[in-house]
């Protein structure tokens, strides 16, 4: 910790940041009985062992162990030091704190380069602005952008700019701004020649549309060409690099989260432009892959974020395509899926441009179709019903889906209505359909044999044994507690504990009674930069204490503890004496044994 911020102010900070609603912020929570529970953003995992309590204002994941309060569950997601998290929420509230800037805190040197790329990309993207909204040479780009719809506030807003079709203008600025060269070719923003080591700008003639992380840090950008004549791409994005990951990000997200987590809805689409189009209709909770298609990664975020997932790509085959499949990616994460198709093979952009805001809104996405009715569509597509096969073909198809996650209802319901479009029997297609569950069966019973004997399992937290309980314990009343930190300093034993991060933990809460003269759990968790003390903190914290006798608990732990301590000890008194006399050293073997002795004495005394 570099920096003070007054201690009133993280308390009021703390109290008006309710934690389940700031976690809501990052993720899907439910509520079940007390508490609220969530898939974890701190590791993979299908069902939910991450759970939130409202009462203790505490987050705990029963599956990696990751705890803390509300201030440090920001400083975990966000991976921001502690002023910083606070000044986040800060924000959220209304009370505004300074922080140092972000290059005095960032430790590593992957954050400060990851820092420093980022900080070029926002120099960049307010060159582009600059040289669209200013400059003569911008006005065929803004030209171009307002007979595509775009307002000067959307313009704003998405800080979209223009690239000059010069080689050097970016280049030069950074240069002019000492950013190293090299970095900015390695971030994307610039392009270095392989002969001299020269650089030149990556993007020219283009308008440029900046793609933010989800904190609204500029990470890449997409140029869109201007003269139609090139014998260039339509689009070129930023290449992949440390701050732009293209299988796990979505552009908008950072402005479509408020949105999303009061619907608790998203809309996805295929591209960026889209996105766009969504906005300008007035829909405020639409993303975009960017140039991808869907990966686990992108379900994994969207599962944390909502249950339910609208798939808007476009009209053409090779969007129907996409589609399906990534509604079929989705309906296997169990999320709610519906698909809104766009007549004439148009994609959502050409739609709002030809037909206009509300009509996108009142037409495609208030008439989207459940994914299972989607697929029937897309199986339909193409095929002609007076031909047997193609009926055949078809009942195949849409059966492989119900063959997933469908309740014995909704079969039902296919089945009799498979029935009806193909006239084949109703028996018929139910045995089809028996066939390829018994099939799928087999074959998720196999995987599920091979996964059994795989390392996942070690996600479950070890078991704990009679030493580690006792070191939760008394840390547990340590925490709630400064008279048994006392005490235990009272004795002239340097730390109770046995294993080296409580030790630590132990050494903290000391330096924080210092400071402050009554326990504060949350204010310790906050003060421990280090996950893992975080973990030990949060899991002794929660554990279950005996109030009443509370001091008869303390005496057990430590009593218990300073056994295991001379155990431990006459043990490898013992390992050095046979290996001394090993050695031959048989004076330094007497002496070890005597010493083993006594302390075999104080061990039977205790
Ligand atoms: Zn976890």
């Amino acid at each position: 910790m570099t920096q003070k911020i007054d201690e009133h102010k993280i308390e009021e900070i703390r109290s008006n940041s309710d934690i389940v609603n700031v976690i809501s912020d990052y993720m899907h929570l439910t509520k079940r009985g007390r508490n609220w529970f969530g898939l974890c953003p701190f590791h993979q995992e299908q069902s939910p062992s991450f759970s939130v309590s409202e009462d203790k204002q505490i987050f705990h994941c029963f599956g990696c162990g990751a705890g803390g309060n509300v201030i440090t569950f920001v400083m975990d997601i966000e991976q921001v030091p502690f002023p910083e998290a606070v000044s986040k929420l800060g924000e959220r509230v209304g009370i505004t704190v300074d922080v140092a800037p972000r290059e005095q805190q960032v430790s590593t040197p992957e954050a400060q380069l990851q820092r420093r790329m980022k900080e070029a990309h926002q120099i960049a993207a307010d060159y582009y602005h600059h040289m669209l909204m200013h400059t003569e040479d911008g006005e065929v780009a803004l030209q171009y952008l307002e007979s595509r719809g775009f307002t000067e506030a959307l313009i704003e807003e998405y800080q979209i700019g223009y690239a000059l079709p010069a080689w050097d203008g970016l280049t030069n600025l950074l240069t002019a701004r000492g950013l190293d060269l090299q970095e900015a070719a390695q971030s994307g923003l610039i392009v270095q020649r392989e002969q001299d080591g020269s650089c030149f700008d990556r993007f020219r003639g283009r308008v440029m549309f900046p793609i933010r992380d989800e904190q609204g840090k500029t990470i890449a950008f997409s140029g869109r060409i201007l003269n139609k004549d090139a014998n260039e791409a339509k689009y070129m994005n930023s290449p992949e690099s440390p701050i732009f990951h293209k299988s796990d990000v979505f552009f908008n997200l950072d402005k479509a989260r408020a949105t999303i987590r009061k619907h608790h809805h998203i809309i996805i689409m295929e591209g960026f432009m889209d996105v766009l189009a969504a906005v300008r209709a007035g829909i405020s909770n639409a993303v975009a892959t960017m140039g991808t298609s869907l990966t686990p990664q992108h379900v994994t975020k969207l599962k944390r974020l909502v249950q339910q997932v609208t798939i808007c790509y476009d009209g053409d085959g090779a969007g129907w395509d996409a589609a399906k499949r990534a509604g079929e990616q989705l309906h296997d994460a169990k999320l709610k899926v519906n698909v809104a198709v766009l007549p004439d093979k148009m994609d959502p952009d050409d739609y709002v441009q030809q037909h206009g805001g509300s009509a996108f809104k009142e037409h495609v996405m208030d008439k989207t179709h459940p994914y299972i009715a989607f697929v029937k569509m897309h199986a339909r597509r193409g095929k002609n019903f007076q031909f047997d096969n193609d009926k055949m073909q078809y009942v195949q198809e849409v059966l492989e889906l119900l063959v997933h996650n469908t309740s014995p209802l909704e079969r039902d319901l296919y089945i009799r209505q498979l029935a009806e479009e193909t006239t084949l029997s109703e028996d018929a297609i139910a045995a089809t359909l028996r066939q390829k569950e018994a099939d799928e069966a087999r074959r998720t019973k196999r995987q599920y044999s091979e996964e059994r004997y795989s390392p996942v399992v070690v996600t479950m937290q070890t078991k704990l044994n009679a030493t580690d309980r006792a070191e939760r314990r008394l840390l547990s009343h340590m925490l709630h507690n400064v008279d048994v930190v006392e005490r235990v300093q009272r004795s002239d034993m340097p730390s109770p504990f046995i294993h080296d991060v409580f030790t630590a933990v132990y050494i903290r809460l000391i330096g924080f009674y210092e400071q402050h003269d009554k326990p504060d759990f949350q204010r310790f968790l906050e003060q421990l930069e280090d996950v893992e003390l975080r973990k030990i903190a949060l899991e002794s914290a929660i554990i279950e204490r005996d109030p009443d006798h509370g001091d008869q608990e303390v005496t057990d732990c430590l009593q218990y503890l300073n056994k295991q301590r001379l155990l431990r000890k006459m043990e490898q008194k013992q390992q050095l004496a046979i290996e001394a006399e090993k050695m031959n050293d048989i004076m330094k073997a007497v002496t070890l044994a005597e010493e083993v002795r006594k302390l075999r004495i104080a061990y039977a005394s205790m």
